[in-house]
């Protein structure tokens, strides 16, 4: 099948891809790597008016980094992410995200902005950052907002974007050198979707404590985040108990999968 007709259109600029998204009024699509717009644009799961490319958007290419924040452009591949060179514990949890994504060619092609804008409740990065507690820049026709990624992912592959906005930076912040993590995907061949996934961040010197469940039915939820500590061993129970109170539609033995997801992040986390 062939997708059905649209404008290819390929602005020059943050401002000129606003003010195009919003002449289509929620009808024109963004395309950032192509690696689910394009299937789904073939398969006629979508018929957008136009199809705005941002490929041309240089400033959306470019990672930065602060002491206190990491700021990733939308346009930045899983592949760019899993070769960086830059040092810390964000970078080597990225980058171990980075590499178990897909393929090399799709990770060659797809971005971060794309992945988290697609918003499957599967995908990688959005456990990822949720975890991470990162939040996400948008560009729209009253200017730019930053919303926390849990308020911006409302449901699976629905997001917090308004017509004529579309997203242009990941904003995490940078983990201290003391910082420990894991992340842990299930899935059952290498370069597939995760059918669980658990994620834990535990940056004393920030005083951040977050465990992630991911791979639901619905955007990942968030079983624990406190300033204080969890216990260093927690029972398979109290995990299970977390992700039938985050994730009431989890049922019967999909909640001892998911809290065995989280329980492999737990036990294999990364230390410094
Ligand atoms: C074979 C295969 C295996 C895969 N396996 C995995 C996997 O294991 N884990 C995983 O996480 N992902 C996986 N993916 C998905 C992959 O990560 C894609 O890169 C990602 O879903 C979309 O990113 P993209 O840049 O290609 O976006 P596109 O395909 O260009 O866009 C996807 C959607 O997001 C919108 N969009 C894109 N960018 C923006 C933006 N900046 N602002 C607003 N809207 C935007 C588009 O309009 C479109 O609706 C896989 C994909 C394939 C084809």
């Amino acid at each position: 099948m062939k997708a059905s007709s649209f404008d290819f259109v390929r602005p020059s600029s943050i401002q000129e891809t606003t003010e195009i998204l919003a002449q289509h009024q929620g009808d024109a699509r963004v395309l950032a790597g192509g690696q689910s717009l394009g299937p789904m644009l073939n398969l006629r799961l979508v018929r957008p008016s136009a199809v705005v490319d941002i490929s041309a958007l240089d400033e959306l290419k470019t990672v930065e980094v602060s002491p206190s924040e990491i700021s990733i452009g939308a346009l930045v591949t899983h592949g760019a992410l899993e070769l960086s060179k830059e040092a810390g514990a964000t970078f080597d949890l990225l980058r171990k995200v980075a590499g178990g994504i897909a393929y090399r060619g799709v990770r060659n092609r797809g971005t971060m902005g794309g992945s988290v804008a697609h918003a499957d409740p599967a995908a990688d990065w959005l456990s990822c950052l949720l975890a991470l507690d990162a939040s996400v820049g948008i560009a729209g026709p009253s200017g730019a907002r930053r919303l926390p990624i849990g308020e911006f992912l409302i449901g699976s592959f629905t997001v917090a974007l308004e017509p004529g906005e579309f997203l242009t930076h990941l904003h995490i912040p940078a983990l201290s050198a003391t910082a420990r993590w894991g992340y842990y995907k299930h899935n059952r061949k290498v370069g597939e979707f995760a059918e669980a996934i658990g994620c834990f961040i535990d940056d004393q010197a920030r005083g951040m404590r977050r465990i992630v469940a991911g791979a639901l039915s619905s955007p990942p939820v968030l079983l624990f985040a406190a300033a204080g500590g969890w216990p260093q061993q927690m029972a398979i129970d109290e995990i299970r108990a977390a992700v039938r109170e985050a994730a009431p539609a989890v049922e019967g033995a999909q909640v001892h999968f998911h809290a065995a997801a989280v329980m492999r992040a737990l036990q294999g986390g990364a230390r410094p």
